[in-house]
């Protein structure tokens, strides 16, 4: 095993954003929605955990991702005491994905972690995941034991999907994972290269290789405020996941077109056998109906699945910007390009 060097792989003429010294640098990269519950204690905790580790610079890139309440305000405060601080504020409510794909676009570290703002995902639980970069994982990405204060029916839709999800898409995607995760400079890139619009960051890292390890921790309730995923996101989700990772559901299409003209053949024999062998008398209504019924049913499924994946071709073809900044603080000025 290959340990790896605890000095900084920064690239040349990257100017160290935080301090002096050959630390590597870490960039941990919250998404905001709403969170001015939770979010000084957050940062609280993000700080005091990271301190605690020797020979590492860190920077904080706190997304707000079109806050409505006084999220921005502090984390402008926060940014305000605090150098490492960086706020992208993004000009209005673009989603959990795309907030995540802002930050990691701004993100500098030499390894990036992903965490959601509501303390869910305990912050004390990135010092495990450094130590497996260290010693050269590439991703170390937090597998969920238990989950408090999620409701049953919650966590029974999310295992499900999850396994669901594995066993149709041809990349294995750990279960009972969420975005929290450090991710090595290369797997960042290779994420960031990745230009399609229907996001879906678990499966998408996944998908890029390298060494990718479990640590394993306990998923506590919210520190405060609310969930921001209605049902009807987590659905979005759910199907964004599926749609793109998987072309099952175009085959499904196929096979249920098998099976009605398999069912539609054995009507035939059916009947056929009935008519040449016996004096009963079929109802040719009944089995007429019928027959329309289920290839009417077939046809419409198999075009709303071709709608799915129509809708989210259109989507990539206008090749829109995936979300747009209205503000930027406490990113080094000699960042990347300014090309948002
Ligand atoms: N979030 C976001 N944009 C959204 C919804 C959520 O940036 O449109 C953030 C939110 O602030 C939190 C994380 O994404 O940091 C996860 O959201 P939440 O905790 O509400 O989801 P849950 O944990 O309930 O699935
Ligand atoms: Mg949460």
């Amino acid at each position: 095993m290959d340990a790896r060097p605890i000095t900084s792989a920064r690239r040349v003429g990257e100017s160290s954003p935080v301090g002096e010294g050959s630390s590597a640098l870490l960039s941990v990269v919250v998404p905001c929605f709403d969170e001015e519950a939770v979010i000084r204690e957050t940062h609280r905790r993000l700080v005091a955990t990271l301190e605690t580790v020797p020979d590492l610079d860190f920077e904080l890139v706190y997304v707000d991702d079109g806050s409505r309440d006084a999220t921005l305000n502090l984390l402008r405060g926060l940014q305000g005491a605090d150098a490492r601080v960086r706020v992208l504020a993004l000009s209005r409510n673009f989603g959990h994905e795309v907030a995540i794909a802002a930050g990691l676009k701004r993100a500098a570290g030499d390894a990036v972690v992903l965490i959601d703002a509501d303390l869910q995902d305990p912050p004390e639980i990135i010092l495990e995941m450094l130590e497996r970069w260290r010693q050269g994982a590439d991703v170390a990405y937090g597998q969920r034991t238990e989950r408090d204060g999620e409701t049953r029916f919650k966590r029974w839709t999310a295992t499900a999907f999850y396994r669901l999800l594995n066993r149709l898409a041809e990349i294995p995607i750990p279960l009972d994972t969420g975005v929290f995760r450090l991710m090595d400079r290369k797997v960042v890139d290779a994420f960031l290269a990745m230009p399609e619009r229907d996001r879906f960051a678990r499966a998408m890292v996944a998908w890029v290789g390298f060494r990718q390890e479990p640590v394993h921790y306990q998923r506590a309730a919210r520190a405060a405020g609310e969930t921001k995923y209605a049902l009807r996101n987590l659905l979005r989700l759910a199907i964004d996941g599926i749609l793109s990772f998987t072309f099952a559901p175009l085959r499904l299409a196929t096979w249920l077109g098998f099976l009605a003209c398999g069912l539609a053949l054995a009507g035939v024999a059916y009947v056929l056998v009935i008519r040449l062998c016996t004096d009963i008398s079929v109802s040719g209504w009944t089995l007429l109906l019928v027959a329309i019924l289920f290839l009417g049913g077939v046809q419409l499924v198999v075009l709303g699945i071709l709608g799915e994946y129509l809708g989210r071709i259109y989507h990539e073809v206008k090749r829109r910007p995936l979300y747009l900044v209205k503000e930027r603080l406490g990113f080094p000025a000699s960042g990347r390009p300014a090309d948002e």
